[in-house]
């Protein structure tokens, strides 16, 4: 397994027509390139029922197991978020809210 520091490239780092090896996601953060909004997360309004977790499609919604087994949203993985806002529109609880990144 390859250590952390080895998957520093981005995806601005393609050349046009480049070829990708096997399981890119593992090697270049496609969150640099996210849309101009980012998801921020309020765990205050959460109430952990996963909707976000199952409908992202970039698998950035982070979960972890509670001491009682249960699996609550922890945080938003922005190495590879790419701002799409679906779990801000599944999100009944408004716990999740789409805000304009500053870079
Ligand atoms: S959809 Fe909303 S309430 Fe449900 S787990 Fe995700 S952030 Fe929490
Ligand atoms: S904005 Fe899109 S990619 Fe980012 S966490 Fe939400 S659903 Fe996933």
């Amino acid at each position: 397994m390859k250590k952390k520091e080895e998957y520093k490239m981005t995806a601005k780092e393609l050349c046009i027509g480049d070829i990708v090896d096997f399981n890119p996601l593992n090697k270049f953060y496609t969150g640099n390139w996210r849309s101009r909004k980012k998801p921020i997360l309020d765990k205050n309004k959460c109430i952990n029922c996963l909707i976000c977790w199952i409908s992202c499609p970039d698998s950035s919604i982070k979960v972890v197991s509670d001491d009682a087994k249960i699996s609550i949203v922890d945080n938003i993985d922005y190495n590879f978020c790419k701002g799409c806002g679906i779990c801000a529109m599944e999100c009944k609880n408004g716990a999740i809210k789409m805000e304009e990144e500053k870079k």
